[in-house]
């Protein structure tokens, strides 16, 4: 084990001087920096190689061409940074390399994960009792809450999906809102729920669901609603959604992949109204929890759902009472996901998670009145850390996309909102303060300025 040490010690210095130059560096790599990513391949090597100089050569060809979304100026898609703790948190996970799928594999593990699903549970306002799983992201969390939905639903009316199958399965009734997630409709597909047979509610001008144009319900049926449009961030009305659903007996599962994070923030919680009356929910940790990637969470209001929706046994696996981490989630093996979770909230506490969450919202609403002040057109009501603006007409704004991205100051995305063009800022990292919003402010309206009027 001579070797190792230096090995670590390196990894770490090498992390520490990519974390130390991430402030002043350009956000987007240069070209040549991603054309050198070169350098990493060719044939496969005949034979061995240092480890150090292996590590050497990741670090010199693969660090410059990273993107900076750990940094602070990153404002694509929906993307957290990592809070400091939650990556020294993931580097001892990484030397503890534990199987978190089986208490006896890992009893840290399992102790985390259940101590992270109770402490999120709390801070969000869902009901008590309610379950979880630690899954990858959004996407496998809408994919393992709506398993478990489709074993209610179906069990519910005399079917058992897990069993059987869906082949001769009575018709199950899957409600979404016209501005879905596209991750929402993949899980559908992977259920076997289909993406086109669903019922498809418009939407009002901020993408919210038409909670009047729900249609009538009967038999099996799921409601899928939206905690924060990926976009504009509007919430869909899940108070009048679950009244509707509930009365027929439905199913209400919640995409919260990021908006979700409002509940435990006091002054953005009114929007989350009634998430805590439907029955699952997605979330990803590492958009706006800031832990690294990859972690999300779905949760059951009635776990047993989950379990059954999972349900295996081998005669290898230990039979306990305890909560075996592999019988709530797809996977079976998989890394201690709880470990940074269980960082972050010990140490943000209840008002770090609000304070978070509120200082990226208001950051959001910083941009959006730098924008609006110099003339452009802000799309949306900035009602949480999305911000859409336009910079003219559609070929203008893309050509300040572009233009953003090429400068490097921030990073920005596009997006097509109501068919218009739109530059989308996503405020999301715990890294990010009011200065580099002024400075990231700064740099599009240069952009903007200098795409709008040539000279
Ligand atoms: C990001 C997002 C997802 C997908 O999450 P992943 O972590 O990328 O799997 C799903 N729904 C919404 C609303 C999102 O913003």
């Amino acid at each position: 084990m001579v070797d190792s040490r230096d090995l670590l010690r390196s990894a770490a210095d090498r992390s520490l001087r990519y974390l130390d130059g991430i402030v002043d560096r350009r956000v987007g790599p240069l070209p040549e920096q991603v054309d050198a990513l070169a350098r990493l391949g060719g044939p496969l090597p005949e034979g061995p190689a240092g480890p150090a100089e292996v590590l050497a050569l990741l670090d010199d060809a693969g660090s410059p061409a990273t993107v900076a979304s750990a940094g602070p100026r990153y404002f694509g898609f929906v993307t957290g940074g990592s809070l400091p703790v939650t990556l020294a948190a993931n580097w001892l996970a990484g030397a503890w390399d534990q199987n978190a799928g089986l208490v006896v594999s890992s009893p840290v593990g399992a102790a985390l994960e259940q101590i992270a699903i109770g402490w999120l549970v709390d801070v969000l306002g869902l009901p008590a009792g309610t379950g979880g799983a630690l899954v990858t992201g959004a996407t496998m969390a809408n994919f393992t809450a709506l398993a478990a939905a489709r074993h209610a639903v179906l069990g519910a009316a005399g079917w058992d999906v897990e069993a059987s199958g869906l082949f001769g399965a009575p018709p199950t009734t899957v409600v979404v809102g016209d501005e879905v997630h596209i991750s929402l409709l993949r899980a559908l597909t992977l259920l076997g729920l289909g993406r086109d047979r669903v019922v498809r509610v418009p939407a009002d001008g901020q993408g919210r669901m038409r909670a009047e144009a729900l249609p009538r319900l009967n038999g099996p049926a799921i409601v899928c609603a939206q905690a924060g449009n990926v976009n504009s961030g509007a919430f869909d009305p899940i108070d009048r959604i679950c009244t509707h659903a509930h009365a027929a007996g439905a199913w209400v599962h919640v995409d919260g992949a990021f908006g979700l994070w409002a509940a435990a923030a006091p002054e953005r919680s009114y929007l989350t109204r009634g998430v805590a009356q439907a029955d699952s929910w997605g979330l990803d940790a590492h958009k706006w929890l800031n832990v690294p990637y990859d972690s999300g969470l779905a949760f059951v209001r009635r776990p047993e759902h989950l379990r059954s929706a999972m349900a295996t046994s081998a005669a290898y696996f230990p039979q306990t009472d305890r909560r075996e981490p592999f019988l709530y989630s797809p996977e079976m093996s998989r890394r201690a996901r709880g470990v940074e979770i269980w960082a972050a909230l010990r140490t943000l506490g209840r008002a770090g998670v609000a304070d978070l969450v509120e200082r990226n919202c208001r950051q959001a609403a910083r941009f959006a009145e730098g924008l609006r002040g110099a003339g452009y057109d802000v799309l949306n009501d900035v009602v949480l850390n999305q911000v859409m603006v336009s910079f003219g007409d559609d070929e203008t704004t893309r050509r300040v996309v572009a233009g953003v991205q090429t400068d490097g100051t921030c990073w920005c995305g596009g997006t097509v909102w109501h068919g218009r063009a739109a530059m989308r800022i996503s405020v999301s990292s715990w890294a990010t303060t009011d200065e580099d919003v002024d400075r990231s402010l700064a740099a599009i309206l240069r952009v903007a300025r200098d795409s709008t009027d040539p000279e």
